[in-house]
């Protein structure tokens, strides 16, 4: 059961902010609640006052500026796997918002409480890695811009202050000619395993590539380390050298054994998806999003 709270309706960054800020440990944003009333319902998070977001209209709109996608902080699942900017721009992150958990929490979840709670069992937040994706932060002292990768910093934790909203996330465009796919693994609704592929092939060798894993370790990361390692390998072959990475892997992931699988099972499954996700992009090539 849930006590009595107050809800707050801003309709501006600057007074959600400055709610935030006085209200500090006693209140708490709320976009779609899909996590925060479950985490209160529990009893795992208190809040006296909800910061409802959803009226202020700067974080619901998505839009195409010739080279990148801007996507508010309370759009929905649901609405980016079906939206035709989002589907033409970024198809593999269309793909991965329709896989996200059942059809109420893509109606109810935002991508922006996605990224600011940052489960490691996520989906979103992997592929928007290889599109290079930032996030705009704002509160009462302004507005600051950060990569994603920067901005998730450990399990549930992120770059965000406490008085700082995520207002919307920026996606560039895949280089010319790159192509991506997204792969998940999952026993129950959230993934156990999710990866992310991006690559462009000339004449069948690979001449850009970019990995990013999800789930298995404390946050969602790309691999730079990897995607040298495989550039200039024909497709097969890169799968044979994402297949030998395990001790790479566990080092850049930590993976501990749980009731989603054993921690060499959820490494050996990521070289063999990462393989396959790298295989399904390359399949397009001469096609490029
Ligand atoms: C049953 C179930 C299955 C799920 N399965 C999946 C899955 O398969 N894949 C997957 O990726 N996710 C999954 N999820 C997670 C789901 O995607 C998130 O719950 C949802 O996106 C959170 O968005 P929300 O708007 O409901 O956030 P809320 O619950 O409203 O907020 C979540 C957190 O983020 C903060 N917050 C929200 N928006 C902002 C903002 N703009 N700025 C600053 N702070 C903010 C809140 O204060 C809170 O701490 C699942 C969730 C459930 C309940």
């Amino acid at each position: 059961m849930l006590g009595s709270l107050q809800l707050l309706q801003p309709t501006t960054v600057d007074e959600a902010s400055g709610a935030l800020r006085d209200f500090a440990e006693r209140g708490k944003v709320y976009a779609g609640g899909a996590e925060l009333l479950l985490l209160m319902r529990h009893g795992l998070l208190q809040s006296e006052i909800l910061v409802d977001i959803k009226k202020i209209e700067r974080l619901h709109g998505i839009t195409w500026n010739d080279s990148a996608l801007s996507v508010g902080a309370c759009v929905t699942h649901h609405t980016l796997e079906t939206h035709p900017l989002v589907r033409e721009h970024a198809p593999s992150f269309a793909y991965a918002e329709s896989q996200v958990a059942n059809v109420r929490v893509r109606n109810q979840g935002t991508l922006g409480g996605n990224l600011c709670f940052n489960d490691p069992h996520s989906d979103p937040g992997t592929v928007l890695l290889v599109h290079n994706a930032s996030v705009t932060l704002g509160s009462q002292r302004g507005e600051r811009q950060i990569p994603l990768h920067d901005f998730f910093l450990d399990v549930y934790e992120t770059a965000l202050e406490p008085d700082e909203l995520i207002l919307d996330v920026q996606i560039p465009s895949l280089p010319g000619g790159m192509i991506s796919a997204y792969l998940r693994l999952h026993r129950f609704q959230r993934p156990t395993l999710g990866v992310a592929a991006a690559v462009k092939l000339i004449d069948g060798a690979i001449a850009e590539s970019r990995l990013a894993v999800g789930c298995v370790g404390p946050k969602a990361q790309r691999l730079a380390e990897l995607e040298t390692k495989i550039n200039g390998s024909s497709v097969n072959g890169a799968k044979r050298i994402l297949a030998e990475q395990k001790n790479y892997l566990r080092d850049v992931f930590r993976p501990v054994d749980d009731l989603l699988g054993s921690a060499d099972y959820k490494l050996y499954m990521t070289g063999v998806m990462l393989g396959e996700a790298l295989e399904q992009a390359g399949q397009s090539e001469g096609k490029s999003h």
